[in-house]
């Protein structure tokens, strides 16, 4: 079963509880910043680009919206690095912020850390793709899933997610329509 991450609901909760106290510009820089309205743009390094652009793809498709794009220099959100080495033997690791210097304004910044190896041999490139769909769902505001079959379960070199799971797209697309709803009821009670 899909679940939505501790932080996701901690912003969710923060947000209604902003705006149930009167302060609707902070509530809806987060409700916007949850929707990830804006996109968000990856960087990666031309080794992994066109893997990071399959994993993005895979997303884009699924929930129907282009949440992710993909962008050559310049200053991406966030940063997709291929590392020899993660804290916990962990396959992939994301480390986000969120800025919100105000409503309809807000800034994801950080970085995805991909281990390339596993148990010291390189990932191929479905293995390598499979480990960023994962760790996208984490952006997208999903838990992991020790025991789902989807995307946002333990790595399984034979049992690669190139794709998020029927259950992990609607999730993610209610906590989008959830706050989709939560900034019109804050707009028009204004
Ligand atoms: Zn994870």
């Amino acid at each position: 079963m899909a679940m939505i991450a501790p932080e996701t609901s901690d912003w969710m909760r923060q947000a209604l509880d902003a705006r149930n106290h009167g302060r609707t510009e902070f509530a809806r820089g987060v409700f916007h910043a949850i929707r990830l309205d804006g996109g968000i743009t990856l960087g990666a390094s031309d080794l992994h680009a066109a893997e990071v652009a399959r994993a993005a793809e895979a997303w884009n498709e699924s929930i129907g919206t282009k949440v992710f794009r993909v962008v050559r220099g310049g200053d991406p959100d966030l940063q997709v690095r291929a590392v020899s080495v993660l804290e916990g033997d962990d396959q992939g690791e994301v480390d986000t912020d969120l800025e919100l210097p105000g409503a309809d304004h807000y800034r994801l910044t950080g970085g995805i850390s991909i281990c390339g190896l596993d148990h010291g041999v390189p990932l191929t490139a479905d293995e390598f793709t499979a480990v960023v769909v994962h760790e996208l769902g984490h952006v997208l505001g999903l838990d992991d899933c020790s025991n789902g079959s989807g995307a946002m379960g333990d790595y399984d070199a034979a049992h690669l997610a190139l794709r998020p799971s029927a259950d992990e797209v609607s999730l993610v697309k209610s906590i989008r329509a959830e706050m989709l709803l939560q900034i019109l009821s804050s707009t028009s009670a204004r």
